[in-house]
């Protein structure tokens, strides 16, 4: 019998639920990444005793979601789900089941799960049970639909992202079935929420096999969620992502900027703009998705005979010290991706490596004088007062040296504003 080492805490929510007369297990992802030796983000319980007893039964719990049976159990900082057997009602919507309704029978719960690697479940004393071949698809490394894949993506299209986002993260095939009847069923995916869209590519993303987003594009599904992307060249986004950092505005940036390259947009488009909204980024996200396209494509700033140092410095000063590290990934999973090499950009990276150890300044907030020091010094406040500090943030990009406050107060008296048109 197969053995998985569960958690004290997870031993203790199974024992108190076993112990007063109802079945459980550990159940889903949890089981499934011990088999493949991971260790799981979360534990997740399923448990013939109805939400209502395990509140009894437990003294710290919250109603996560309690109407489709879910309440978690708090144990020291933890949370733990513990979801009552249940059977989907209908899905009228494609998006949520009608109903759901709870059930006294464990293989009436596996049932309505997504694929056999997840419908595995787990206790003590019954070891695992695999009512769908869920060990032989992990062995396999195959991703399987649980039942007929048809029906299962006609229920809830969410699924069809489910199942890249999983191939990704664990390297899996899409076994032929369940990948047919995802791309026939495509279409359903109109009627998914772009919140739980965004959460599957962003893990998909994230993943140790982020190429898998090609999927998106060989499926076809990609003409659904994001069309922008179709005339991306697909080789160039799975070698760009898989070379660059885990972080997610990188990555977006990566399939941005593929699928402005692909449509042949030099400068910025409406392109990147519109994944980024009909997805709902947050902010955050978007802003610095949106600040690699528009560097990347603008090149490094400043004029072309300018000094490699200067024109680091302007980049430094465009991007901010918190993006310049990502941006250089960026830059190199570009420069990788299009055959370029990495010189070039590890020329930059020796630059910019030099610039933060002299700590030299690169933005109006390390400027040796601010605001107040120039209005003290007879400046009027105003519009003015800002032209001319970026003229000295510009005198400083060019020369460090001089960002000394008299030499800086003494360059600001002779600064003659520029006539105003
Ligand atoms: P992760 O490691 O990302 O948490 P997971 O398999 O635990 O992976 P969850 O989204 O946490 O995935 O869902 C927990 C379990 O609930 C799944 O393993 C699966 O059995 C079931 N499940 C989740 N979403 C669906 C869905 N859309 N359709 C059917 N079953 C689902
Ligand atoms: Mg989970």
């Amino acid at each position: 019998m197969i053995h998985i080492d569960l958690p004290e805490d997870v031993k203790m929510i199974l024992n108190i639920l076993r112990s007063s007369g109802y079945e459980a297990y550990a159940v889903g992802g949890c089981v499934r990444d011990c088999l493949l030796g991971k260790l799981p983000k979360d534990w997740d319980v399923t448990t013939s005793a109805l939400p209502l007893d395990v509140k009894r039964l437990f003294p710290r719990t919250v109603d996560t979601g309690i109407k489709h049976g879910t309440v978690t159990v708090l144990v020291k900082n933890e949370g733990y789900e513990v979801t009552t057997y249940r059977v989907d009602g209908k899905y009228t919507d494609g998006r949520h089941p009608e109903n759901v309704s709870f059930t006294a029978s464990l293989d009436e719960d596996l049932k309505r799960r997504d694929f056999t690697i997840n419908a595995l479940v787990y206790n003590e004393e019954s070891g695992i049970k695999d009512l769908f071949g869920g060990i032989e698809d992990l062995d396999n490394k195959i991703i399987r639909c649980v039942g007929i894949p048809e029906e299962r993506f006609d229920e809830d299209a969410l699924r069809i992202l489910r199942a890249v986002r999983f191939s990704a993260q664990l390297g899996f095939d899409i076994e032929e079935k369940t990948y047919l009847a995802a791309k026939k069923l495509k279409n359903k995916l109109a009627l998914v929420s772009a919140e739980r869209i965004k959460t599957e590519i962003d893990k998909t993303l994230m993943s140790v096999n982020p190429g898998h987003i090609n999927l998106l594009t060989a499926m076809g599904l990609d003409k659904i969620i994001f069309p922008e992307i179709e005339k991306a060249d697909q080789s160039f986004l799975k070698t760009a992502l898989e070379v660059s950092a885990c972080e997610l505005s990188v990555r977006w940036a990566l399939v941005c900027y593929a699928a402005e390259t692909g449509a042949g947009e030099e400068c910025f488009s409406t392109l990147t703009l519109n994944i980024l909204h009909r997805l709902k980024f947050d902010n955050k996200t978007k802003d610095k998705t949106v600040l690699f396209v528009k560097t990347i494509q603008s090149g490094l700033p400043g004029d072309a005979g300018e000094d490699i140092r200067i024109r680091s410095r302007r980049l430094v000063n465009r991007l901010g010290w918190e993006n310049t590290d990502d941006y250089l990934s960026f830059l190199e999973a570009v420069s990788i991706a299009k055959g370029n090499g990495t010189t070039e950009v590890y020329g930059l990276k020796k630059e910019i490596e030099g610039i933060r150890e002299r700590k030299e300044c690169t933005s109006l907030k390390e400027l040796a004088v601010n605001g107040k020091d120039l209005i003290e010094c007879g400046f009027c406040s105003g519009t003015e007062l800002g032209k001319t500090l970026d003229f000295l943030l510009e005198k400083v990009l060019i020369d460090p040296k001089t960002n000394q406050r008299d030499e800086l107060l003494g360059i600001a008296g002779s600064y003659e504003q520029p006539e105003s048109d």
